[in-house]
């Protein structure tokens, strides 16, 4: 496995939208360990992959400890509700913002031998689920966030 790098604010790959997966390859499931790894070095829970330059339709999202979601191709098929909360992103490393997303998601996505599944997220998963997706179309959260402020330092 391999710590990939993660692109910042300003990149170009992070204002595109990716293209779907259309074979998991051995590439792709490198890919996905590698993600899975970069996630979890930087401290994250969640990580999408045009962030690390790759314009595919890959999420890879860690909200509990231990439980992977590796999404390809996910679509949101419905989503319910509001909560306002303070997000992050390791594309805009120091920086949070206030942001409204749906308090519950159902997500349709492939997992890595290729089996369509059904995904069910509330509070962060939810949040996290759509704040990754939005990614795959060239979207960050700061263009959604009503505030954004500096990280504080605890
Ligand atoms: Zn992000």
């Amino acid at each position: 496995m391999a710590l990939l790098h993660i692109l910042t604010e300003g990149e170009p790959q992070l204002y595109k939208i990716s293209r779907p997966v259309t074979e998991i390859t051995e590439r792709t499931k490198i890919l996905l360990d590698d993600m899975v790894q970069t996630m979890r070095k930087a401290d994250g829970v969640g990580l999408a992959a045009p962030q690390v330059g790759v314009l595919r339709r890959i999420v890879v999202i860690e909200v509990e400890p231990g439980q992977v979601l590796e999404l390809i191709n996910p679509v949101i098929t419905y989503s319910s509700g509001n909560q306002t909360g303070t997000e992050g992103c390791l594309s805009v490393p120091g920086k949070r913002g206030t942001v409204d997303r749906p308090s519950y998601v159902r997500v349709e996505a492939m997992d890595r031998e290729g089996v369509t599944r059904t995904y069910e997220g509330t509070e962060l998963l939810a949040r996290c689920m759509c704040h990754e997706i939005d990614h795959l179309d060239g979207i960050l959260y700061t263009s959604k966030a009503k505030k954004i402020t500096d990280e504080e330092d605890d």
